[in-house]
């Protein structure tokens, strides 16, 4: 299969994203001839050091002067202070200058971590992106955004930096558990619900494609993917406007992840795919969208296998008002109004900071279910975090 380049394009630096199979094993013809003499970081986590380890051979064999491979713990936890503080120190006492590079291998947590340690690094030093999850691949890696987790939220502590280059193997998938795999689906779909509804169509499709790894599937939901995102990000770079729309369903699956309290039970990708359905269902009782747009989102998500109601997380307790509160925390209100993305159809969203919040509680409210209906519990995760 061939590999796939897209350039972003931002004024002052352009980049290419590789997508491919197989690309970790021919790094040379992506990473820049100039790792020659200088120093390179690869940061990775436990899961995914074997392809921390080629990339490693690979700029060894280019002739850096020196490799260092460091291995962070998996999962969100890792996006702090004290990994910032000791990833830094490392690098300062081993051979860190301007010219370094580093390499960023692993899932969205790797990359968040390892970008906005090279943003600072030196005020600034080179990095490559090496996303190895789904959801890396189609999202977190590419766009610049940076950051770290604090006792007071998700990604409060960052910066815009881009990579030199974004390297989407998508081979490592096959070693990604399902559930994570599912989980990045849901911002596939998103792109598609956003502003393609030719796309949505193709995933209804080939969707099932797409989740058993199909080669030429995956490979296509990448780039279509990478290149919804690249494209926005170009009009937008800070997100004072069209970027915002990438947050669709986000308000509402970030409060849901902080109700569940980001230890497992519910995954980004899922909260999002349950945020994706309510948004529907806001947009919906606006008379915006058609009721039958709603469960045709809900529907095709289903199909993959991704929850869609809150009421289908079994241990997720909480409520309206709890849900209401984290909503009013998160960093996009804008002058104390919430801005949501709504939408008139599928494929057609847009931001609102005029919602009413009646209807964005009757919504929280049909999600969370009733106990007494049967509707709890109804979704379980086929796939345990690492089968
Ligand atoms: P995300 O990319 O969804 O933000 P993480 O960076 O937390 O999420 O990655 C999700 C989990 O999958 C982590 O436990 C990580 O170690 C693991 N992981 C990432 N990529 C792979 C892979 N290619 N194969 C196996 N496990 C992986
Ligand atoms: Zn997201």
């Amino acid at each position: 299969m061939n590999t796939k380049i897209l350039t972003i394009d931002l004024d002052t630096r352009a980049y290419d994203i590789f997508i491919g199979t197989g690309l970790l094993s021919r790094l040379q013809d992506f990473i820049p001839d100039d790792v020659k003499k200088r120093s390179v970081f690869v940061i990775t986590d436990e899961n995914v050091t074997q392809y921390a380890q080629t990339v490693s051979e690979a700029a060894t064999n280019l002739g850096a002067s020196k490799v260092e491979v460091i291995v962070m713990p998996p999962g969100e936890g890792t996006k702090s202070f004290s990994s910032m503080q000791k990833i830094s120190e490392f690098m300062l006492s081993n051979g860190l200058n301007r010219n370094s590079l580093i390499f960023a291998v692993g899932g969205g947590v790797i990359g968040d971590l390892a970008g906005f340690c090279a943003s600072i690094a030196m005020r600034g030093v080179e990095f490559i992106q090496v996303p190895t999850t789904l959801l890396a691949q189609v999202d977190s890696s590419v766009g610049g955004k940076t950051g770290i987790n604090t006792a007071q939220g998700k990604n409060l502590i960052g910066s815009f930096y881009q990579p030199s280059a974004v390297i989407a193997d998508i081979e490592t998938l096959k070693t990604l558990p399902k559930r994570e795999l599912l989980a990045g689906y849901a911002e596939v779909a998103k792109y598609g619900l956003i502003q393609d509804e030719e796309f949505f169509k193709w995933l209804e499709q080939n969707g099932a494609r797409v989740c058993s790894l199909e080669q030429d599937a995956v490979a296509y939901a990448v780039e279509k993917s990478c290149r919804a995102k690249a494209l926005t990000v170009e009009a937008d770079e800070k997100e004072h406007g069209r970027r915002a729309l990438l947050n669709l369903g986000h308000t509402f699956g970030h409060a849901l992840e902080a109700a569940a309290g980001y230890n497992g039970l519910l995954l980004h990708g899922e909260a999002v795919a349950i945020g994706m359905v309510m948004a529907f269902e806001l947009s919906s009782r606006m008379g915006l969208c058609s009721n039958d747009d709603v469960e045709r989102v809900e529907k095709h998500l289903q199909d993959i296998g991704l929850p869609t109601r809150a009421a289908y997380i079994d241990g997720l307790s909480t409520t309206v008002d709890d849900l209401i509160e984290v909503m009013r925390r998160d960093k996009k209100v804008v002058s104390g109004n919430m801005v949501f993305v709504l939408v008139n159809r599928v494929g057609e969203a847009f931001l609102s900071a005029d919602v009413p919040e009646d209807l964005v509680r009757a919504v929280l409210k049909d999600s969370l279910g009733d106990e007494e209906k049967g509707t709890k519990g109804k979704w379980k995760s086929k796939f345990s975090s690492h089968s």
